[in-house]
């Protein structure tokens, strides 16, 4: 089956009772047991171990990688924590990208190095730098590909392979790409990691998140975490991302279309210095980024000739797009980290991370392409 087709039916049966074409949203705590011989012959016994919304969903995302397993957690940070935990032991070390999404850097660096677990943050798009930073204890390497929100792209592969080498575990975020576009699990990574948040939820809708693994051991080992530390995702969650699941390749190509338009807009613009998206020939890794993945995204950063106060002027004169943390909705959002999302964060992390004092963050939804660049337009000519 293609992937528009798995998008649509997988792990989805009609309801046996009813027919109902949608899994039903299954809001029970727990389940009726025939007979203590027969417990479990139904697969369910309370819902923060299983829930069969929240099944049908994992089954969805095995289906669309062709994986092993899948296991739904309440949030993607949920599901980053959930790999973490079932694969580091204190007294271990981690390998993460530097500019992973901020949230794994604050989970890493206030909460997993207390349980003494340690981190090295590298450049992983420096394969020779990921090999370098190997010690006898690391049990894992985490990647995220394309970053948030530098843009920033890791070798899956090259990566892998190291890992394998060294008999170490990789995960990759592929929250921005989705496997409609890259395919971490075919590229030698062990696990993909997802905020279904993003591009699966799609309209802004939900949090939730999901471990999508190449092996049944390892989908186990996180299952057993997503039960012990209550994680899972709530069955309403998993109903709506069921529903956001059937048209993610159409809206991501839609979205990806307008996101190109506007990264060549942008780039000609006087106003701004540099405009970050794989698709565009000026990209520093666009040979990389054409290489593993199959489309580019739809999520861009721009640097505004004029710092803070050109950013501030933006975000203040912009129409159509909302001023909104997340990414991945139908509606475009727009962000200026300095001055937003990461206004508490102290400059030499900012810097260390590539987010310039210009840089604009965009999220490029399903408008008209036109009105998308008018209201950039517009705003720009108030600067
Ligand atoms: N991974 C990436 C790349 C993200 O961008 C985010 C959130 O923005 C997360 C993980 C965390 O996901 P959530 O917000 O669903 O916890």
């Amino acid at each position: 089956m293609g992937f528009k087709t798995k998008q649509i039916h997988a792990g989805v049966t009609p309801d046996p009772i009813t027919g109902s074409i949608l899994t039903p949203i299954y809001q029970t705590t727990t389940y009726v047991q025939d007979s203590v011989d027969e417990y479990l012959s139904k697969g369910y016994s309370y819902s923060r171990s299983n829930n069969p919304t929240v099944r049908a969903l994992e089954l969805k995302m095995t289906d669309l990688e062709d994986a092993k397993d899948s296991v739904c957690f309440g949030t993607g940070m949920a599901a980053i924590q959930g790999v973490m935990l079932a694969f580091l032991n204190a007294g271990d070390h981690a390998i993460i990208s530097d500019v992973a999404y901020g949230g794994t850097y604050r989970l890493c660096t206030k909460i997993l190095s207390r349980f003494n677990v340690d981190f090295t943050f590298v450049d992983s798009s420096d394969l020779a730098a990921v090999k370098a930073a190997i010690k006898d204890n690391t049990a894992l390497i985490l990647t995220e590909t394309p970053a948030n929100p530098t843009m920033k792209c890791t070798d899956i592969s090259g990566v892998s392979k190291i890992a394998k080498q060294a008999g170490i575990l990789h995960a990759v975020d592929n929250t921005y790409l989705t496997p409609y576009f890259q395919r971490p699990l075919e590229l030698g990574a062990d696990m993909t990691i997802y905020s279904t948040t993003k591009y699966m939820d799609g309209h802004n809708a939900t949090v939730g998140g999901a471990v999508v693994c190449a092996t049944q051991e390892h989908a186990d080992e996180v299952r057993f975490i997503q039960g012990s530390t209550g994680s899972i995702m709530s069955p309403q969650v998993a109903w709506l991302t069921l529903q956001g699941c059937k048209t993610m390749s159409i809206r991501l190509e839609a979205q990806s279309a307008n996101a190109m338009a506007i990264a060549e807009y942008l780039e000609k613009h006087s106003k701004v210095d540099q405009v970050m998206y794989p698709g565009l020939k000026s990209f520093p890794q666009y040979e990389l980024a054409n290489s593993q993945a199959t489309g580019y995204g739809a999520m861009l950063w721009f640097d505004l000739k004029g710092g803070v106060t050109a950013g501030k002027k933006l975000m203040d004169n912009i129409n159509v797009f909302s001023l909104a943390e997340n990414l991945g909705s139908v509606e475009s959002l727009i962000t200026h980290p300095v001055t937003m999302t990461h206004a508490a964060v102290d400059e030499a992390e900012r810097i260390r991370v590539g987010i310039l004092d210009g840089l604009v963050r965009v999220s490029v939804g399903l408008e008209d392409v036109e009105d998308l660049i008018g209201a950039l337009d517009e705003a720009l000519a108030k600067i």
